[in-house]
């Protein structure tokens, strides 16, 4: 058997530099990395991070105490964000949530609202869902915001302690119910009193982010804010 070492590089080059745009799926130039620049251009950024009164913190508002919160990019049926997020969680593309999360990292550093954080928490998967994906893309997206903003990751301190049926087709207070008490936090690893940025891809109800972040307050003390990559509205 003969090797082609032309098809053997295009791959492995490929694995580092997918040859398709994350968003639209046409063919990337030669210069565009990930998504192509007219997806980049159309892209529905939020600036939710210039201003506090925004519509993910709204959302939030008198469930949990939450200091500040945001999203990169609006969420809608059919639209390039969805195609994006799509690629990231059933696609084997968690990469994309990296490079994203680098971008909107770049971003808060402009806000001072979010100078003062001391570690990007992820929103943990359960370690069965952890197993069957093979990765947490919410971790990937705080990855990516952590190397912008030179904060730790801390995937320690949060941890979901059973897994949680799916959220499609529930409504709002079945939601709420279905997350109730489903995180807890590893007292070896506190930072009592500091101010935290919990983050995940996508916002829908908040049923999670509220979960998350009133355990957090209520078990360590902590200040938290909110940032997804994505809110589906
Ligand atoms: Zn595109």
């Amino acid at each position: 058997m003969q090797f082609d070492l032309r098809n053997i590089l295009g791959d492995f080059v490929s694995i580092f530099f997918p040859k398709e745009c994350a968003c639209c799926g046409c063919a990337l130039k030669y210069q565009e990395k990930y998504i192509c620049i007219a997806c980049d251009y159309h892209l529905p950024y939020t600036n939710f991070h210039l201003y506090s009164d925004n519509d993910t913190a709204r959302q939030l508002w008198g469930k949990a105490p939450i200091e500040e919160a945001c999203s990169f990019l609006l969420l809608q049926k059919g639209s390039r964000v969805e195609h994006l997020i799509y690629q990231i969680k059933y696609n084997n593309q968690p990469f994309l949530a990296e490079y994203f999360g680098y971008q909107y990292g770049l971003k808060l550093l402009e806000s001072e609202r979010y100078s003062e954080l001391s570690a990007i928490v992820p929103i943990p998967l359960h370690a069965s869902k952890l197993r069957k994906r093979g990765y947490n893309q919410s971790a990937y997206f705080g990855r990516g915001l952590a190397r912008a903003m030179h904060i730790p990751l801390r995937e320690d301190i949060l941890v979901r302690q059973r897994p949680t049926m799916t959220q499609t087709g529930k409504d709002r207070l079945a939601r709420y119910d279905n997350v109730e008490d489903v995180f807890v936090c590893k007292q070896l690893s506190v930072p009592v009193g500091e101010h935290v940025l919990l983050v995940d891809d996508v916002l829908t109800t908040g049923a999670t982010i509220v979960s998350a972040a009133l355990t957090l307050y209520e078990s360590l003390g902590c200040k938290v804010s909110v940032a997804t990559l994505a809110r589906a509205r």
